[in-house]
């Protein structure tokens, strides 16, 4: 696959954009470097790169794109609202609209804020926690990410990690010590913690299912515990459902059937993002009234935003959800999922080749192991070399995937089973190149 205009846009870029990349897990780094392929336009499941060369795309823009590229409902949308004007300053309907579309897919938001990033999201949440319970510390577990924000960039997962930066450098260390650390599915570890610096515990912040080391199941006890421990320790529960919400069904996974007990769990403030804004830039959190309440201008935690709530993300967010809502859109990215993933565990069993798949609806994760991977160290400790191997394979055969052994593949409404045929053909010489390569 001739990839030389790609190669050349590479090197321009290295020039003016530190890297050559707007975002560093969009480097090459972790997959044996040189130039990622520069896109030029995408319709549904599908990618053309800028020398003609065509790609089935799982990565959906890290997850934000679940409706496919340029979904017709969408990009409509986006067009109207940049007819009337992409930015006021002033509130507008269409937030009100977003807002009542959240708090009925999320009954524990009782109000919502919108920002512009699931970093802010994420950040703000925590700001927000403090100022509520006067306290200063988090708990995070090992591997989560949760946006680039100083206090969450210890142990940080896929993105960090991808590129061998454990902690990032920057933080102070008096914001590092605010923060400690758990394993994920461990609660005696959160116990431990708590029962240490407990009195200091503002909130302890869990992506509910894990999408930064993989997609990783909480194992079942495993938030009914967390938010026991929390809430007993006076401290506030954050969701941070910048991936999961409406990922796996409408709604986040507050409201989702696959987790047992999932009822009996209430976080106390939420933080969202990619989804919810339809490929525009987005991000919102929201929570319990009395808590939310500590938001300015109602309350002394000061949080705001230029581009907050313009009326072009929203549209794209309003109907991206529309097009969610409809009748058996999940089931069937999660039927075209076990298609693919069952495939891709056949194909690499015959080859010999180690490979454990978690998957949870339309969206799974490889490891390249023979274990299962249920916390962070688990996902460290599989085969990268492999990883990058597989990647560029799958990439030479037109199957663009994240370029990390940690990142998960996302199916779209907009996958076909000529997708899953194509993939799993491109998959199956994949694994039989590998395999002669070991
Ligand atoms: N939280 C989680 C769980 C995420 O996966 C991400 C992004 N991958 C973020 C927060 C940060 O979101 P953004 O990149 O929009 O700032």
């Amino acid at each position: 696959m001739n990839r030389s205009t790609s190669e050349k846009l590479y090197q321009e870029a290295l020039l003016h954009i530190v890297g050559g990349v707007n975002s560093p897990s969009r480097s090459f780094k972790a997959v044996g470097g040189g130039a990622p392929v520069f896109m030029k336009r995408a319709s549904g499941s599908n990618f053309w790169d800028e020398d003609g060369n065509r790609y089935i795309d799982y990565l959906a823009a890290y997850g934000p794109i679940i409706t496919g590229h340029a979904h017709p409902h969408i990009t409509s949308a986006i067009i109207a609202a940049a007819e009337n004007g992409v930015l006021y300053g002033t509130p507008t309907q269409l937030e009100i609209t977003l807002a009542k579309m959240l708090k009925e897919a999320i009954p524990s938001m009782d109000k919502v804020r919108f920002v512009n990033s699931g970093t802010e999201a994420v950040m703000t949440t925590i700001r927000v926690a403090r100022a509520f319970t006067k306290r200063s510390k988090i708990v995070k577990f090992a591997g989560c990410y949760h946006g680039h924000s100083d206090l969450v960039l210890v142990a940080a997962g896929s993105g960090p990690s991808t590129l061998g930066i454990p902690d990032s450098a920057g933080v102070p260390k008096s914001i590092a010590q605010e923060v400690i650390t758990v394993p994920f599915n461990d609660l005696d570890s959160l116990q431990e913690a708590l029962e240490k610096w407990g009195e200091d515990v503002a909130a302890v912040m869990v992506e509910p299912i894990v999408g930064n080391f993989g997609m990783v199941m909480p194992q079942p006890g495993f938030l009914e515990g967390l938010c026991k421990l929390t809430h007993d320790n006076g401290s506030l529960v954050i969701y941070d459902e910048v991936i999961t919400a409406f990922r796996f069904h409408y709604g986040s996974t507050q409201t989702y059937a696959g987790l047992e007990n999932h009822h009996d769990i209430t976080p106390d403030l939420t933080a969202l993002g990619k989804i919810i804004g339809g490929g525009l830039p987005i991000g919102a959190y929201g929570g319990r009234k009395e808590v939310m309440e500590q938001v300015a201008p109602l309350g002394p935690a000061y949080q705001a935003g230029t581009m907050a709530g313009n009326p072009a993300s929203i549209s794209a967010g309003i109907a991206c959800l529309e097009v969610l809502r409809a009748e058996g859109v999940y089931d069937e990215m999660e039927r075209l999922a076990n298609r693919l993933a069952d495939g891709l565990q056949q194909s690499a069993d015959r080859h010999g080749i180690p490979l454990t798949i978690n998957r949870i609806r339309g969206s799974f994760s490889t490891h390249f192991c023979d274990h299962p991977i249920t916390n962070y160290e688990e996902a460290q400790d599989t085969d990268g070399e492999r990883f990058a191997s597989f990647f560029r394979h799958m990439l030479n055969r037109g199957i663009n995937l994240a370029p990390s052994k940690y990142e998960a593949w996302f199916l779209t409404t907009a996958h076909t089973d000529a997708d899953i045929d194509a993939t799993l053909e491109a998959a199956e010489e994949s694994f039989s190149a590998m395999a002669t390569e070991q």
